[in-house]
């Protein structure tokens, strides 16, 4: 029997500019973190803050995935994919991104982001928050390259700094 789940496609996102002819594309970061903040709050409740972070990594995953299949160009060289990724991030207002190292060889990055959406501005509580982010970058670093990634946030807003910084590695 066919599994009644499935993971996100970008068809989910639906038609907006239907749907919403007068209200359009945007909505205000406040509200993208009061449905981050609360739902993660709820999800903490039930299954734990280990296994939370876990589920935001899998769904930036698959997010990051279908990403770059649709708003990407996977057929780019390096250097003009990450022009582009760098660019749709910041039009699309998920944040600054920066290529700090690229080791195309061994595929070992290292990537910040500033004025994160998840997490720039946040109280500061010591721990990384951007665990979506970095499912994100996995993903979409996975539907480009046709490799398997771990990636981790060692800074962030919410631990003092001021941009978040990402370690990459293929495993
Ligand atoms: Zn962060």
């Amino acid at each position: 029997m066919k599994s009644p789940f499935r993971s996100f496609k970008w068809k989910d996102i639906g038609d907006i500019e239907r749907g919403r002819p007068a209200m359009g594309e945007k909505m205000h970061v406040a509200v993208y973190r009061m449905f981050h903040y609360s739902l993660r709050g709820v999800l903490e409740k039930s299954y734990g803050k280990e296994a939370v972070k876990h589920i935001l990594v899998e769904a930036g995953r698959a997010a990051g995935k279908e990403f770059c299949r649709h708003e990407l160009n996977p057929k780019l060289p390096p250097q003009d994919f990450f022009h582009l990724l760098k660019q749709k991030m910041a039009v699309l207002g998920i944040g600054l991104l920066e290529v700090e190292h690229a080791d195309f060889e061994n595929m070992i990055f290292i990537l910040t982001v500033s004025e994160d959406l998840d997490c720039s501005g946040l109280p500061e509580t010591g721990e990384t928050v951007c665990n979506y982010d970095e499912g994100l970058i996995m993903g979409i670093l996975e539907q480009y390259t046709g490799k398997q990634f771990i990636v981790r946030e060692t800074d962030c807003w919410s631990t003092g700094d001021w941009t978040c910084r990402f370690h990459v590695v293929a495993i």
